[in-house]
């Protein structure tokens, strides 16, 4: 397994004592060269994975393992180290990423420079990796001056210029339209495909399941659910038969390790399910039904 999170726990102390629990026991599984999609409502723990996983906080508890590296266990330099080496970012601000004055291809090759990389070197990887994203023809206009989706190219090819094995993105079709994002997506696909690059999208749009290998859903730091397909991705090159079908994806509800699961709230609040709940074991699976009691006393309230 490439990544391995096991009861995964990132507790925030804030000034005045008061403690945040970011991630309340998250498990977590990816192969190497997965594409998956991480969806959740805000303030659900989705950008402390990523900054957990890339190795800029470290976590409270538990265990969060990428290519056999413990991050808990690794010291600042190690640590350090393996940002630097192993991971690129994209993130979910746009002047996060690019420095709006310079040029894209300036923008591409400070980093490396930064890092120690000959200017000249710099510049030759910022032109093949400009290439990569489909850019080169913009690489003399500055930042500002970019298209919304033209920035998010510059970002991805920072990202992949220490040549990474995983590449996180937080929110990175966020500010873009449908059209541009869709084309964002199939970028990532193409590198992902190409580079065997690993690849976590952190995204608030449900629809992000068409665009990647699989979605797992967190709610209140932990993984709550996750959407597959039924059926392999599409062959791109294949004609198209208008839009896909619905049946290709299936919602699944994650057990954790514990046997426990979350149950949605709309479907507990149609079925009246409150704090204690009856199982039935049948002949497809196990059937949670509503306590009558506390089904009729919930209604009052
Ligand atoms: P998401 O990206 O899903 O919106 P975050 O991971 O950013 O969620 O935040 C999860 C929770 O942790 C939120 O309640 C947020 O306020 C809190 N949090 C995130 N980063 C910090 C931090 N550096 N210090 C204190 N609390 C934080
Ligand atoms: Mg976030």
């Amino acid at each position: 397994m490439f990544i391995t999170c096991e009861n995964l726990v990132k507790i925030f102390t804030l000034a005045d004592e008061v403690e945040l629990l970011a991630l309340q026991g998250l498990d977590l599984e990816i192969e190497r060269g997965e594409m998956v999609g991480i969806v959740g409502a805000s303030g659900s723990g989705k950008s402390t994975l990523l900054n957990v996983l890339g190795g800029l906080i470290r976590p409270t508890a538990g265990t969060a393992k990428v290519d056999g590296r413990n991050l808990l266990k690794m010291s600042e330099a190690e640590l350090d180290r393996y940002r630097r080496d192993e991971v690129g970012f994209v993130w979910q601000q746009s002047t996060r990423n690019l420095i709006p004055w310079l040029n894209a291809a300036e923008n591409v090759a400070y980093p490396m420079i930064m890092a120690g990389t000959k200017q000249r070197v710099a510049n030759q990887r910022s032109a093949e990796l400009l290439e990569m994203v489909g850019l080169a023809d913009r690489a003399d206009h500055t930042a500002e001056r970019l298209s919304g989706g033209e920035q998010a190219r510059v970002a991805l090819a920072i990202a992949l210029a220490n040549n990474p094995s995983l590449l996180l993105a937080d929110e990175p079709t966020g500010e873009l339209d449908t059209a541009t994002a869709e084309m964002i997506y199939e970028l990532f696909r193409t590198l992902n495909r190409e580079l065997g690059l690993t690849t976590l999208i952190v995204s608030h749009d449900p629809g992000i399941a068409r665009q990647v290998g699989r979605v797992v859903s967190i709610r209140d730091g932990k993984l709550a659910g996750e959407t597959v397909r039924s059926r392999p991705m599409a062959d791109p090159s294949a004609p198209q038969t208008g839009e896909p079908a619905e049946e290709e994806f299936e919602e699944l509800i994650v057990l954790d390790a514990a046997g426990r699961l979350q149950i949605p709230q709309e479907m507990r609040d149609e079925l009246g399910l409150k704090r204690r709940v009856k199982l039935e074991q049948t002949e497809d699976g196990v059937l949670i039904k509503p306590v009558q009691t506390e089904k009729a006393a919930g209604d009052e309230s």
